[in-house]
């Protein structure tokens, strides 16, 4: 999403839309200036419309964003795409219930605006007094203030609805997998939605090829991308479980002491490196904190720089807790002990390292296979 143009920032959060957005753009113009035959009139229209579908969009990530944020989760931005909004929210463990809050959110916000909508529209209604709710789908037909409240009423319930479906990647399958998660464990509870939601992609193009609709393959297309790279993304997180970090420790010499001068320790490079004394860790010394020093580097000693806010994790601990450990603290490193006594020091590049044995070893048999199960494919 590296190339999405950044809109504006509301609460720390920046909303930006993806160039593909302009496809919608194009096809509001086609549909209500050429196809409906509106004209000028219709074009602007359209447009309006747009904008009331993208502010709905907005308003429905940003719901799940603020509840993210109360959870103490950093919320980095929100994406709009042709066929939604898509919410980077920093991918942290929570509980089945703070991720159904997180969920729940979105679609509520859009039930709330339908609601409040909902007797504009009526007195809509009874105003150009539309014999029955069945004739008021005619008003979507026109291009004036009453059609703008009905597409807008419309694509808030569609987006509520549409999003409550318990399938991945909608919210409603997250729903389900946090609610199946406490009986059957996460891994399980991710395949079974994941499989929901290859389903529904499924429902979708047959639906698309009955209805000759080619925008529910391209939703099913979203769909199943958002799927698998949910699937993969509990599939490492299940592997990094299983690992134990002492695999991937680097020894380092034994860290630097801190009585040694700056420019000696870091002899092999600037990097995070532990402090020790006779095994024990005492510090680190941040790359970050040394870098601005490098011209006196001669003239200080490792004590002078080190961050003596030791924080070290056994030996036996997974992979995957270190990482969330170096997540939820912001260090970049995380020197590793065996009863105390230093073994080497875990950094963010050894997660390179991590992904690659995960890799490794596996034909492509077995890498179609873990594919597979990583799709909640197989027959188990
Ligand atoms: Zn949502």
């Amino acid at each position: 999403m590296g190339k999405s143009l950044r809109l504006t920032r509301i609460r720390n959060i920046d909303v930006k839309v993806h160039p593909t957005f302009l496809l919608a753009l194009l096809w509001a113009v086609y549909y209500w200036g050429y196809a409906a035959g509106h004209g000028a009139q219709g074009v602007l229209f359209g447009v309006f419309v747009l904008i009331a579908a993208f502010v709905s969009v907005v308003g429905h990530e940003l719901a799940h964003g603020f509840i993210a944020m109360r959870l103490g989760l950093k919320v980095h931005d929100i994406t709009l795409l042709p066929i939604g909004g898509v919410a980077r929210i920093e991918y942290v463990s929570l509980t089945p219930r703070q991720e159904i809050a997180i969920a729940l959110a979105g679609p509520f916000l859009n039930l709330i605006v339908a609601g409040l909508l909902s007797p504009v529209l009526i007195g809509v209604m009874i105003v150009r007094d539309f014999p029955d709710a069945g004739s008021a789908f005619l008003v979507l037909q026109e291009t004036g203030f009453s059609a703008l409240i009905a597409y807008l009423w419309l694509v808030n319930v569609m987006l509520a609805l549409f999003n409550l479906l318990p399938a991945f990647p909608m919210d409603g399958g997250r729903v389900m997998r946090a609610a199946f998660s406490i009986l059957w464990g996460r891994f399980r509870a991710t395949q079974i939605a994941v499989g929901m939601g290859q389903a529904l992609a499924l429902s979708l193009i047959i639906g698309g090829f009955l209805l000759r609709d080619v925008s529910l393959p391209l939703v099913a297309i979203f769909v199943l991308v958002a799927a698998y790279v949910e699937a993969r993304m509990i599939h490492l997180e299940t592997s990094m479980r299983t690992l134990p970090v002492g695999q991937f420790v680097l020894w380092d010499l034994g860290g630097v002491q801190p009585d040694s001068p700056l420019n000696y320790a870091l002899r092999g490079g600037v990097r995070d490196v532990a402090v020790t004394v006779n095994g024990t860790v005492v510090g680190m010394l941040w790359q970050e904190a040394v870098h601005p020093l490098l011209n006196s580097a001669s003239k200080l000693r490792v004590r002078d720089v080190m961050d003596s806010d030791v924080l070290t994790m056994d030996i036996d601990s997974s992979v995957y807790e270190v990482h969330r450990q170096m997540l939820t603290t912001g260090r970049p490193a995380i020197p590793i002990t065996e009863g105390g006594i230093y073994r080497g020091i875990f950094t963010s590049d050894r997660l390179i390292h991590v992904h690659r044995y995960l890799q490794t070893g596996k034909s492509p048999g077995e890498r179609y296979r873990a594919f597979v199960d990583a799709l909640g494919l197989a027959g188990r």
